[in-house]
């Protein structure tokens, strides 16, 4: 039997499941131990960082997760950086294969004017902020303002705007982090308004969350009859409606209907709509927005413009990857034919592969493909190396699977009583406790 070493670098859905892949290849014949190596001191990656605390059903995923990490085999390395505790080339030489699932953390820029003012920031910040990343605790979020804008017509532009929007009493039973909580619970802001630089026949929402919209009980949400009737009618005429797009234009038709409940809150939707500008002095004031038209099935900008006075502007238009030194990248992400990088034995998975499209599910079968490869290529096992040994001899502290569940045990009874899903830790020393 032939027993091969396979690193995974990143701790999210990309990364569990590819070992999870792999755990489903191994026969008679072949086994896996996988050893899983994270640059924080907890795993899960967008599950816990990235999925909006209002959904919590979408985080349930954490349980296949834990199913995976606790099968035979698999190891976690935690609070490992790879290029500062582990070297890329390290861990060539010493696995049979390496994957990176390390995703697309970076927001993409607008490249406007006035940018970099206080109160504009990128998604790529803001949700992790409220989502109690340890790295961003300390981001700038200016809430005093009773107007945001927020760019972008996907569904992180969504979670953005409802995080905002919502009356914040909402978010007391969720597990937001407890500084964003605080702050949120402080807001001045009671208008959102979410643009989409094309129709509503393009936008990248997906149809369940913008049927939620309606049944937000705190917040009355406006998006104009005419601009769904309007896309209806250039969508219909450019030849059958693809499913996505009618069942996307009438959800939001039924939001253009539902009578609106005379809520202070109110979070609208505006189309054909391009930022050109943010003015201010010291902080952001006012966004300037060109008006675009559909032409010819086309979207063109027209020399019409509008502005919007608001204090604080959040982009939620896409990601791209930071590069770990070592690793190939090109256009935002790790440069692979068919997730494997250039004939060597590094693979990728997830949005460090593909870009940061599709839902978590999407990784599943899209890590299975690259797995398939990966093991169709391997030749005669490694010799063993013990990671563990090797981080203890560099004085490398490491959260392990099992000191991984005492922290999450912790988290889970921090927010029993308080009718939380759980209270996250967010001091990295706090965290580096439960280790060993
Ligand atoms: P996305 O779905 O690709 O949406 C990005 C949006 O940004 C698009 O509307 C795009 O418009 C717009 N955009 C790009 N560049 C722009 C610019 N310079 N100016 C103005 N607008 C610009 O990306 P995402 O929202 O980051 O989501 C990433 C993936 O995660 C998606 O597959 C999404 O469905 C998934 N996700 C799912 C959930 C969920 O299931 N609840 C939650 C969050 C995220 P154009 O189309 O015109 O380029």
């Amino acid at each position: 039997m032939k027993k091969y070493r396979i690193a995974i670098v990143g701790a999210g859905p990309a990364g569990y499941f590819a070992a999870q892949a792999l755990q489903n290849l191994q026969s008679d014949d072949r086994k896996f131990e996988i050893d899983m190596i994270e640059r924080l001191p907890t795993p899960w990656g967008l599950v816990r960082s990235g999925v909006a605390p209002d959904h919590p059903k979408i985080k349930t995923v954490s349980k296949v997760f834990e199913k995976i990490a606790t099968t035979e085999g698999f190891q976690l390395f935690c609070n490992i950086e790879l290029g500062k505790d582990l070297a890329v080339d390290e861990l060539t030489s010493s696995y049979d294969a390496v994957v990176i699932a390390t995703g697309t953390s970076r927001g993409r820029k607008l490249g406007i004017p006035g940018e970099n003012l206080r109160g504009s920031l990128s998604a790529a910040d803001f949700v992790p902020w409220y989502n109690a990343h340890p790295d961003y605790v300390d981001v700038d979020v200016p809430l005093d303002t009773d107007t945001a804008v927020v760019i972008g017509a996907g569904n992180v532009a969504m979670d953005v705007a409802r995080m905002l929007a919502l009356e914040p009493k909402e978010l007391d039973v969720t597990d937001t982090a407890s500084h964003a909580l605080v702050e949120l619970h402080k807001s001045a802001i009671r208008q959102v308004h979410v643009f989409g630089r094309r129709g509503p026949e393009h936008a990248a929402f997906t149809s369940p969350e913008l049927r939620e919209l309606p049944k937000l009980e705190h917040t009355d949400v406006e998006i104009g009859e005419c601009d769904i009737t309007d896309a209806l009618e250039r969508a219909t005429a450019q030849g059958e409606l693809p499913k996505e797009v009618k069942s996307n234009l009438d959800a939001m038709l039924l939001v253009a209907q539902t009578p609106k409940k005379g809520n202070e809150r109110k979070l609208n939707f505006h189309f054909l709509a391009s930022p050109i500008e943010i003015k201010g002095k010291e902080r952001v004031e006012e966004v300037v927005f060109a008006i675009n038209e559909v032409k010819d099935g086309k979207v063109v900008t027209t020399s019409d413009t509008y502005s919007v006075k608001a204090g604080l502007i959040i982009s939620a238009i896409g990601y791209e990857a930071d590069p770990i030194p070592g690793i190939p990248y090109s256009g935002g992400k790790v440069s692979n034919k068919d997730g494997q990088v250039e004939n060597s034995n590094i693979y990728v998975v997830g949005w460090a592969k593909r870009g940061p499209s599709g839902v978590i599910g999407t990784n599943k079968s899209d890590a299975a493909s690259v797995m398939e490869l990966l093991a169709a290529n391997l030749k005669e096992p490694k010799p063993k190396i013990d990671l563990a040994s090797t981080l203890k001899n560099r004085g490398v502290v490491h959260v392990s699977q099992g000191s991984w569940e005492k922290l999450n045990a912790a988290e889970v009874a921090a927010g029993e009583g308080l009718g939380k899903p759980r209270v996250k830790f967010t001091d990295r020393k706090e965290m580096l406790g439960f280790a060993g």
